[in-house]
């Protein structure tokens, strides 16, 4: 039998990414109330744009860290037998940095399952992890919404949480 195949986003989901970009420009990570930042009223003009921008800097990719028990979370996925991908939609400026980031801090992820820049709603596999609400719906059988600030007014019909033992037993669940 093959594998199922289980597509984790990285921002946000594996690394930290919104809240270390709005306290690089001076912005309370809390502000950030909405994953679209311009639907974000506590934002200026000139911050948001700085945010944008710093998500197309290598610079910034080298900065974000895993989250605590991320690497574990992986590990214990692959060693259940799921075919672990990650699903990253980064600008072409930093794919190398983002795909680097990941074999760094991911060992276990084969470097043919960093998949960079497509739309995750055409991937067609048994469970997507997201943070963002759009990304979920498409080709996945089943989506996860990682639980942040940015999507807590989300009303999709997802499970939504941040915590890794319950989206692996979420995943065993929809599996077995
Ligand atoms: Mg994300």
């Amino acid at each position: 039998m093959s594998k199922h195949v289980i597509a984790l986003d990285v921002d946000d989901v594996l690394m930290e990414n919104v809240s270390l970009a709005a306290e690089l420009v001076g912005v309370d990570p809390g502000v950030i109330d909405a994953w679209d930042l311009t639907k974000v009223v506590g934002l200026t003009d000139k911050q948001r744009s700085d945010m944008y921008a710093l998500w197309r800097t290598e610079a910034f990719v080298k900065c974000q860290q895993p989250y605590a028990g991320a690497e574990d979370f992986v590990n214990r996925l692959i060693e259940a037998g799921y075919e672990v991908i990650v699903a990253s939609s980064v600008p072409p400026e930093v794919m190398s940095a983002r795909g680097l980031a990941i074999r760094g801090f991911f060992p276990n992820i084969p470097e043919r399952n960093i998949m960079l820049g497509g739309s995750k709603r055409l991937l067609n596999v048994d469970v997507l992890v997201d943070d963002n609400p759009g990304n979920l719906g498409g080709c996945a059988k089943h989506g996860i919404l990682f639980a942040q600030d940015s999507n807590r007014g989300c009303s999709a019909p997802y499970p939504r949480t941040n915590s890794y033992e319950k989206i692996f037993e979420l995943i065993r669940e929809y599996t077995t």
